[in-house]
């Protein structure tokens, strides 16, 4: 689970150039815009990471006046987006520590639980039970006893916690969907980030008749399950047994299609040797990938150096092409020791493109 409400010390508050009612206070990574005077440097707060979904009632002022508050999962609130105020980058929300929990808490303390934090997330076309000419499929729980599910550390969170000695493989951070396609016990399986489809086969007549009662008659054309099972079906002969391939599929209609493609594509990030549950170290991951004719994440260096700050990789993401869009969404280390250790570098001119879209 995910800090997104923490106790946090407050490293520097500075002034914003032109404007008189605010300032700039920085948490660890973070730099948040705040009201002149409610902090200053040394104090301990309380930080909500961008996207956490934050109750009304813990702060009515992120609706603006005459606004109704959204909804998220039954929560009237407003969800923490990447901002600028007055030319300055503003990620997240500081609070002052209310006095009723002053006496027990610690610095780095998770809270998230405390005042009710949940992550918004953008509703993942959850893959459903559907079926389109002969083949079906339905969804069920993620198969965590297999392999892990994906996910990264952002930079800000993490960077004095990862080796620093360590060279990294660095890679585009591609935006599409999570998608894991893996061959168990001779079978092919197909997983969206959370949840797997199970692909039934076209010769189990029964089970077809049953899942299409099951969905009504109607088929499901363009859901997002159709792009992960035909994706699946598409690799299967490509995929070797005891292996999961976790990758980003994009295309049409995936995240708008950010990464502009023409067509559907599964781009390879890791891989998961199923009988010790461990990732392959990359030089082994780009050859399997490669002699399986799939594709591979572009790799922008194979060894870098852990960048020197913040600042530092987030330049670098803000900067670096991905396949089309001349602008990636990010970057992503992997240590070359151990695969375990990575996180990812966001682009903050993306989350800004992002968040000033749509929702
Ligand atoms: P986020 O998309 O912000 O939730 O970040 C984590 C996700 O990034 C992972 O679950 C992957 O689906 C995705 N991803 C895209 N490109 C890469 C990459 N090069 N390395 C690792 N993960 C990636
Ligand atoms: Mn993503």
């Amino acid at each position: 689970m995910r800090k997104l409400a923490s106790v946090r010390r407050i490293k520097k508050v500075e002034p914003i150039q032109g404007a008189d009612r605010i300032e700039t206070a920085t948490v660890d990574g973070w730099q948040v815009v705040v009201k002149k005077g409610d902090f200053k440097e040394g104090d301990l707060c309380i930080y909500f990471e961008i996207d956490s979904w934050i109750p009304d009632t813990l702060a009515p002022f992120l609706t603006s006046v005459g606004k109704e508050p959204r909804e998220y999962k039954g929560v009237k609130g407003q969800r923490l987006k990447t901002v600028k105020l007055r030319k300055q980058l503003s990620q997240g929300l500081i609070l002052p520590v209310p006095s009723t929990i002053q006496d027990h808490i610690t610095e780095g303390q998770d809270v998230t639980d405390v005042f009710g934090i949940v992550k918004w997330e953008q509703e993942e076309a959850e893959p459903s039970t559907g079926y389109k000419g002969k083949k079906v499929w339905t969804a069920k729980s993620f198969p965590t006893h297999l392999f892990p599910k994906t996910d990264q550390e952002r930079i800000q969170n993490v960077f004095d916690l990862r080796p620093k000695d360590h060279t990294y493989e660095l890679t585009v951070k591609l935006d599409g969907s999570s998608c894991s396609i893996f061959r168990h016990e001779g079978r092919l399986r197909v997983c969206s980030r959370n949840i797997e489809l199970a692909i039934v086969e076209k010769d189990d007549h029964w089970l077809v008749a049953w899942l299409k009662r099951l969905v009504g008659m109607q088929p499901k054309r363009k859901t997002l399950g159709n792009h992960f099972v035909d994706m699946a079906v598409k690799l299967g002969p490509r995929i070797p047994e005891g292996y999961c391939f976790q990758g980003e599929l994009c295309g049409p209609s995936i995240q708008d299609n950010y990464e502009q493609l023409g067509d559907f594509g599964f781009y390879v990030y890791d891989v998961v040797h199923l009988a010790t549950r461990e990732y392959l170290p990359a030089e082994e991951r780009q050859l399997l990938v490669n002699n399986q004719k799939l594709f591979h994440v572009p790799v922008l260096e194979q060894h870098a150096v852990y960048p020197n700050s913040i600042e530092e990789a987030l330049h670098l993401a803000d900067n670096t092409p991905s396949m089309y869009n001349p602008k990636a969404e990010g970057i992503v280390y992997k240590s070359r020791k151990d695969p375990n250790l990575s996180f990812k570098a966001i682009s903050n001119n993306y989350l800004l493109y992002k968040d000033s879209k749509g929702d």
